[in-house]
């Protein structure tokens, strides 16, 4: 037996008066034509999940590893480390990684905090910055990578260093670089933060001599002459799903972060180059992939990124369409008529379109497959989910009640 769970980001949501027809709104869910999430409703049992806790509202990356199964509060540690694994890099225990923006700074105060956004040559840019050593910490390895756009990521490896410092990045244009100080009171906290400030100013004076910044300042482009570290973390310390559930498992998902939570809980990476997690996303390979993943896997978890996009946009129309794509996406798991297939559907928090940022109100989850006891649920949204047998559920249950019915659960006790 196998499962297939599928995270459409943002999905859930509150009730819009337009969608509805009387003085009661209606959600993006109920709204939406969706025949073969509701063929799940009714073939399934249903409940409502709150991903974290009632009331807490989850980022992307604690929200996921909840659905996978863990204690969010114990094992989240920080989104650098995370964001690093899912753009393929290589992240060990102890090491501390970062979220690096290339920007451009005029006399310590930041101009443009993506540099003109930056891309191609970011890859020329920040390989001058590999093999630095730092004074502070001879024995602190720093690789630093560029990944898209203006982004890159930072690694330090080595002794007696904290992912417990103060960002650099002001998050403001026309704000001075800020000063990394420790979160904490202790000698590796304080040597980071020492050192994030020592590899800022030497970043700085490496890349503002650089002839890419050069050329860019002679066509008036803005220089990427500075590096600004934020979000540090490690990665965090579970066990991961395939020694927990004696099951081989793998994942697609275009999100760096959320990819970086999967790898982190030890799944997989299956590369789907026409699924982007915008909204031309290619569903159907995404869907084909899963199923051919299946093959050799006991578990797939399949990452659906856009509902949340368009959420974020404000865009009534657009979240129903990405809505219908993860429909078309369910309807071809549907059609490849696996018998021995349980397919659990959510979302991992909701984004009101009338909110704009995420929300703490619980989200939708149908499972669907030969062994579960079908409900009386028809239709696959919010309040027909709220009835559902599986009733109020917490993110970190998901997983363990999919292992459960298809065999993959151990006995508690004797
Ligand atoms: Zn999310
Ligand atoms: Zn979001």
């Amino acid at each position: 037996m196998r499962a297939m769970l599928i995270i459409a980001d943002g999905m859930g949501d509150r009730l819009i008066p337009e969608l509805g027809n009387g003085k009661i709104g209606k959600t993006p869910l109920e709204a939406t034509e969706t025949p073969s999430l509701d063929e799940l409703a009714r073939r399934g049992i249903n409940g409502l999940v709150d991903v974290i806790r009632p009331g807490i509202i989850p980022g992307s990356d604690t929200a996921h590893l909840s659905l996978f199964g863990y204690d969010a509060f114990k094992t989240y540690s920080g989104r650098g480390a995370l964001e690093a694994l899912g753009v393929g890099l290589q992240v060990k225990k102890g090491d501390v990684a970062f979220r690096c923006n290339l920007a451009t700074v005029e006399n310590g105060v930041v101009i443009d905090r993506r540099a003109g956004r930056i891309s191609e040559e970011g890859d020329e840019l920040i390989k001058v910055l590999q093999g630095i050593r730092s004074d502070i910490s001879p024995d602190t390895k720093i690789i630093v990578k560029h990944t898209v756009e203006h982004r890159c990521a930072m690694i330090l490896s080595g002794p007696g260093i904290s992912p417990k410092v103060s960002s650099t990045d002001p998050k403001k244009k026309g704000e001075k670089i800020a000063r990394s100080v420790p979160l904490e009171e202790t000698k590796a906290a304080y040597k980071t933060s020492m050192l994030l400030n020592e590899l800022t100013d030497e970043f700085c004076n490496i890349l503002s001599a650089h002839p890419v910044n050069t050329k860019r300042k002679a066509q008036g482009l803005p220089p990427a002459n500075c590096v600004l570290f934020r979000g540090g973390g490690t990665i965090p310390d579970v066990v991961p799903l395939p020694e927990l559930y004696k099951s081989s498992c793998a994942f697609i998902a275009p999100s760096s972060l959320v990819a970086g939570v999967a790898i982190a809980v030890g799944m997989k990476p299956i590369e789907v180059p026409e699924a982007t997690g915008s909204y031309d996303t290619n569903h159907r390979a995404k869907a084909m992939n899963a199923l051919a993943a299946l093959e050799s896997n006991e578990f797939v978890f399949v990452h659906f990124k856009p509902t949340d996009n368009a959420s974020h946009d404000g865009d009534v129309a657009m979240k129903q369409k990405m809505i219908q794509k993860v429909d078309e996406l369910v309807e071809i798991i549907l059609d490849a008529n696996m018998p021995d297939l349980h397919i659990a559907v959510c979302a991992d928090h909701c984004t009101p379109l009338r909110v704009r940022e995420h929300t703490a109100d619980p989200v939708p989850l149908v499972i669907m497959g030969s062994q579960v006891r079908i409900d009386d649920i028809k239709v696959f949204d919010e309040r027909s989910a709220a009835k559902g047998a599986l009733q109020r559920l917490r993110g970190h249950d998901i997983m363990p009640i999919l292992m459960n019915f298809i065999g993959h659960q151990k006995m508690f006790g004797a």
